[in-house]
């Protein structure tokens, strides 16, 4: 970390912000230049909480070089992460996979189906919610319970592992019963006390970004549930919101590189919840995997135009089938 003095900062201001950083056991060096002094902080394993000098006398700016993510950054573990789900491994240098599914569980019939016809096309594993954050509370909440049995038997019936979303620290424990990996929504990404408890559990979280979190935010939540003892954190990048209304979110494709870059978790990319339209999802599903996604999921329904929630970006199972040909002649080109 080094801190930067004002100009016109003292002596004493220089001295109290000394004594501050070894107060907390470090040391600080100081680094006179011509115009202002720099103060180095030396002696630290991981991030520092500058709360105690950024807003002393004297400050300027306190600028932070270890990130608040040490645990997933690559500074601190170099080999890649690769998670096992079902007969899938899912990070760097594996086949891409690719989760595929409705947006929520509505019935028996409905998830059977589609859980069936996916499995045919050559899903890896299926999507589905039974717990649903939904914008306004007079809309279809998720089958709840109901759901989470629907999806073991759509799992039954296809031996497809199950992704399903968790909203609550006090449901982790059944959904952890259910699901082969728990998912936690764009809207709860920054919900501490869930990505806590995740992280006592054994199972992988898909764990998608805030629609206006940054990296630093999104890795931050990531360390949540690393930093607790879970590190089967898979990342998920689903758009963010920007001035454009065009589209649902704006996708972020920029993140797989750079993620890639700071991070060893694997990342994946939701391109139906990213566009909130159908015809927009496989061109986008395949940029992601040209951009060097670890997988893709998108949103699936027998149906769409009776779909409780999501009908307008979900694929119907000919559109789905369609692009996972094109996904195959892709993936192979790209050497899988
Ligand atoms: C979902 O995947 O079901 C979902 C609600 O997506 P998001 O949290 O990205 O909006
Ligand atoms: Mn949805």
């Amino acid at each position: 970390m080094l801190i930067v003095m004002h100009r016109k900062a003292s002596r004493k201001h220089i001295d109290a912000v000394t004594l501050a950083v070894k107060k907390m056991g470090l040391t600080a060096k100081s680094i006179p230049g011509s115009q202002r002094t720099a103060i180095g902080v030396l002696g630290n394993k991981g991030y520092i909480d500058d709360s105690n000098i950024r807003y002393l006398p004297g400050v300027k700016e306190v600028i932070h070089v270890t990130k608040p993510y040490k645990m997933v950054s690559r500074d601190f573990h170099p080999r890649e992460t690769l998670i096992k789900v079902g007969d899938s491994e899912i990070g760097k240098g594996k086949k891409p996979v690719v989760i595929a599914g409705p947006c929520a569980v509505e019935s028996e019939d409905q998830i059977v189906k589609t859980a069936v016809a996916v499995k045919r096309m050559g899903a890896d594993l299926l999507r589905g919610g039974a717990f649903k954050p939904r914008t306004g509370p007079h809309t279809f909440q998720g089958l709840k319970k109901e759901g989470l049995i629907l999806l073991a038997l759509a799992k039954k019936e296809t031996g497809l592992p199950v992704v399903t979303e968790v909203m609550t620290p006090e449901n982790v424990e059944l959904v952890d019963q259910y699901a082969d990996v728990l998912q936690v929504g764009a809207r709860n990404m920054q919900n501490f006390d869930l990505l806590r408890e995740l992280g006592r559990i054994k199972k992988p979280v898909l764990l998608k970004r805030g629609m206006s979190a940054t990296i630093e935010e999104f890795l931050g939540a990531a360390e949540y549930i690393y930093a607790e003892g879970n590190h089967k954190v898979i990342l998920c990048e689903r758009g963010i919101r920007t001035f454009e209304t065009a589209t649902r979110y704006s996708l972020d494709l920029s993140v797989i590189p750079l993620v890639n870059e700071l991070s060893h978790l694997p990342l994946i990319v939701d391109p139906s919840h990213a566009t909130g339209k159908r015809s927009l999802v496989p061109p986008m599903a395949k940029a992601a995997l040209v951009a060097g996604a670890h997988g893709i999921m998108v949103e699936v329904h027998p149906e769409p135009d009776k779909a409780l929630s999501d009908g307008p970006q979900s694929l119907t199972i000919e559109e789905f089938g369609k692009l996972m040909e094109e996904i195959k002649n892709l993936i192979s080109f790209l050497g899988f």
